[in-house]
């Protein structure tokens, strides 16, 4: 990956001179208005505002004063998280003509950080799904191949960097939605801690599951950009009350005794054989560079779904209740309140969220809660215990980020089927673990492969030593020659 690719390597010539913060932003809205027609990664590009911010930061160089470390970097921001001014639709109707009159923590500290928005990226509707084609305003497409989807639902945000619209990027991952498209687009992609990363101002889908993180063309990119963004905030009651940990500097500690369990459970069945073999040469390879590396059964994990298709709903359709026709977006008129609401909805919503909110509703009933969601709940214990086992005898594991490949558009017409895309990455959200996707070599098709390495709470250390050696020996693929 060259300098010009990579966030650090665009800082670094912004701050040495070699660049103009203008000039960067210059050729990436360029590369927007060459492929997004094609590509539709974005549901609205800030250009006038990129152009602005870029040229405060060649101004603030020119004077001497103190930049932060990804100053003119260009990102591109999952339309999920508020953005002050610039509306967020979560890819559905009915936050229609709704404006955020405040920041998303995360997005606060982008901008503190010097890196400049250049857009809002398209999703599936309110995070849900695994394709992005769940969009209200269409489907983006995945920049390795067009006929296939970038994965889900943060999309847009990983296909903005594969495509080369902006070199990191911010999503949400609430079962996987981060590293399944990181794994489709070949690219890295991290979920981190629960409680790491401030949700202030990211619209929730299941609050506790939900963790912005970054999308990045490297692993050092990654970790930057995570050391921006994480980090205590008192406007979040979830975020963990400790600083933003520090990763950069570990990132070249070698992997020298990692002790590194290949997860038996999540490489046999429903596994495509060729993306099976792309983590199994990863764990060689990180053997290779002195890892310690054994498989390890971690059995609750094959319940995660289950659980989790319970969980996320549940807490979905109490999150989704504030879309009522008062308090944002679309309104449709009719004789009475409840009308009004049930028509507004009716009109908003599209049929996957519908189907989430009902499967939701229902999950929670009374004379049905202890049956399935008390019930998730308490399979959920049992991942935690589990994960928690198998930490006592390693240091990370290993998975593949997803059962296959990219597929193509439309190819999964049918709910159930889409939701196993989501197999090896939620039980890591049910625990509140760290877990990212590496891109390891392809399959014969040269559809980029995701190796999942997952870490323990707080973990992320481990994990991203363990993800450097990943990328160190990864396959080259036409993306770097
Ligand atoms: N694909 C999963 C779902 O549809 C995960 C979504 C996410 O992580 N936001 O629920």
């Amino acid at each position: 990956m060259t300098g010009e690719t990579t966030a650090l390597g665009i800082a670094a010539a912004i701050r040495s001179g070699e660049r103009s913060a203008v000039d960067v932003i210059d050729a990436h809205l360029a590369a927007i208005e060459a492929a997004e027609p094609t590509i539709h990664a974005f549901n609205t590009v800030t250009a006038d505002e990129a152009r602005a911010a870029a040229a405060a930061v060649d101004r603030a160089l020119a004077s001497g004063q103190p930049v932060g470390p990804l100053a003119g970097v260009p990102v591109a921001v999952k339309d999920n998280l508020c953005t002050d001014g610039v509306a967020t639709t979560c890819s559905s109707k009915i936050l229609e003509g709704w404006v955020p009159p405040y920041d998303a923590t995360v997005v606060t500290r982008l901008a503190a950080a010097g890196a400049i928005t250049v857009g809002k990226t398209n999703l599936d509707e309110f995070a849900m799904g695994s394709s992005t084609e769940n969009s209200a305003f269409g489907p983006t497409r995945n920049p390795v191949d067009t006929d296939r989807v970038p994965g889900g639902s943060s999309g847009g945000s990983a296909a903005a960097v594969a495509a080369g619209f902006a070199p990191i990027s911010l999503g949400s991952d609430t079962g996987g939605s981060i590293r399944q498209p990181a794994a489709f687009c070949g690219v890295v992609g991290v979920k981190p801690t629960y409680g790491t990363v401030s949700r202030y101002g990211l619209i929730a889908f299941a609050s506790s599951l939900d963790q912005v993180g970054p999308f990045a063309n490297t692993v050092a990119d990654a970790a930057a950009l995570l050391e921006v963004i994480a980090g205590h905030d008192p406007a979040d009651a979830t975020s963990i009350p400790q600083p933003a940990p520090s990763i950069v500097e570990h990132l070249d500690d070698g992997v020298q005794g990692l002790r590194v369990g290949l997860i038996t459970e999540l490489m046999g069945e429903g596994i495509h054989p060729e993306v099976a073999a792309r983590v199994r040469e990863s764990a060689e390879a990180l053997a290779a560079a002195g890892a310690i590396v054994e498989e390890v059964s971690v059995p609750a994990v094959t319940f995660g779904l289950s659980a989790y298709y319970l969980i996320a709903p549940a807490e979905a359709s109490s999150n989704l209740a504030r879309f009522d026709g008062v308090r944002y977006g679309l309104r449709v008129e009719a004789a009475t309140t409840n009308e009004m609401m049930v028509a507004t909805r009716t009109a908003g919503f599209g049929p996957e969220v519908k189907r989430r909110i009902m499967l939701g509703t229902y999950a929670l009933s009374a004379g049905y809660y202890d049956a399935f969601y008390g019930k998730a709940q308490k399979v959920r214990t049992l991942i935690c215990r589990d994960f928690a086992a198998a930490y006592e005898r390693f240091d990370v594991l290993l998975s593949p980020a997803t059962p296959t490949t990219a597929f193509e558009l439309g190819a999964i017409a049918d709910p159930l089927t889409m939701y196993l895309n989501d197999i090896c990455t939620i039980p890591s959200n049910l625990a509140g673990d760290a877990a990212m996707s590496i891109p390891f070599g392809t399959d014969a098709g040269g559809l980029p492969v995701g190796v999942q390495v997952l870490a323990p709470s707080l973990g992320e250390v481990p994990m991203f030593r363990a993800a450097a050696a990943i990328e160190a020996a990864a396959p080259t693929t036409g993306k770097d020659a």
